[in-house]
């Protein structure tokens, strides 16, 4: 299967820190890739550069082709990008909301539908959608935003943090949703958390960033072979607190 996206030595020095140094990984298509790593390590600044919102110091990286550094225009008609902390206009109704959100990919009006149509099914948010958003829960926002983000089938979708501050039952939902988009649509995933748990259930493959470096990656159950544990969080503090790169 073809790569959709490839990193190669992104690097990133901000004044005085070198957030990200020599950072290369793939993704395939369909594939769910997540970054993990402590506070500070430099996840955040790998999406950023790779979501083109800032340029690398030095390296590069291509989504389905195209380099951000060259044609950030056209990696971002491939992708779409969830912050953390991202947020949707209170005072708009959810099926307003996906309404304008997919006229700012298309100008046609079947596009529209069909894309409005389809976060309808993915947000599962019914009835609901005809209220206003301010009157919406933390979990009912971020399913409307992930449905937003997908609407439009991108190649590569980057997820900070997807399901941060949600309930039990909404972060199942969303994990299998992404599960799912992923296998359906042959999306690729990349993704950033703190939640092993959701790490081990979701992702094909891991990366574990420390201090700007990309310390190991590998799928679950390889990293637990190669570190001889049971969990994630062992693989996880073996290689950032006693720095063992196996
Ligand atoms: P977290 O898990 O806390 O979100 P992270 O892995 O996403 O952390 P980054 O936000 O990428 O980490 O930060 C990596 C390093 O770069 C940190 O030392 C941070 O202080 C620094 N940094 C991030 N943004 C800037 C900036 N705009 N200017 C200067 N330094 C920055």
């Amino acid at each position: 299967m073809d790569n959709i996206l490839e990193v190669k030595g992104l690097t990133k020095q901000y004044t005085t820190v070198l957030a990200v140094d020599n950072i290369s990984f793939n993704i395939k298509a369909g594939e769910i890739f997540a970054l993990i790593g402590s506070n500070g390590a430099g996840k955040t600044t790998t999406i950023r550069m790779i979501s083109t919102l800032i340029k690398p110091t030095s390296g590069d990286a291509t989504v389905n082709g195209f380099s951000v550094t060259k044609q950030p225009e056209k990696v971002r008609e491939c992708i779409t990008y969830l912050p953390d902390e991202a947020g949707a206009y209170k005072n708009m109704k959810g099926t307003a909301y996906l309404k304008f959100m997919a006229g700012l990919f298309t100008d046609d009006s079947a596009k529209i539908d069909e894309y409005v149509s389809r976060a309808v099914e993915i947000c599962g948010l019914k009835e609901r959608l005809n209220d206003k958003i301010g009157t919406y829960s933390r979990g009912m926002i971020r399913k409307l935003l992930l449905a937003r983000a997908v609407m439009n089938k991108p190649k590569l979708a980057i997820l900070d943090e997807p399901t941060s501050g949600l309930d039990v039952l909404n972060a199942m939902e969303i994990r299998r949703m992404i599960k799912k988009l992923a296998k359906e649509d042959g999306t690729a995933f990349l993704l950033s958390s703190h939640n092993m748990l959701e790490i081990e259930f979701v992702s094909d493959r891991v990366g574990i960033v420390a201090g700007g470096h990309l310390m190991t990656e590998g799928a679950v159950p390889e990293l637990k072979a190669r570190y001889n544990t049971s969990n994630l969080e062992e693989v996880f503090e073996r290689v950032v607190l006693n720095h063992e790169v196996l």
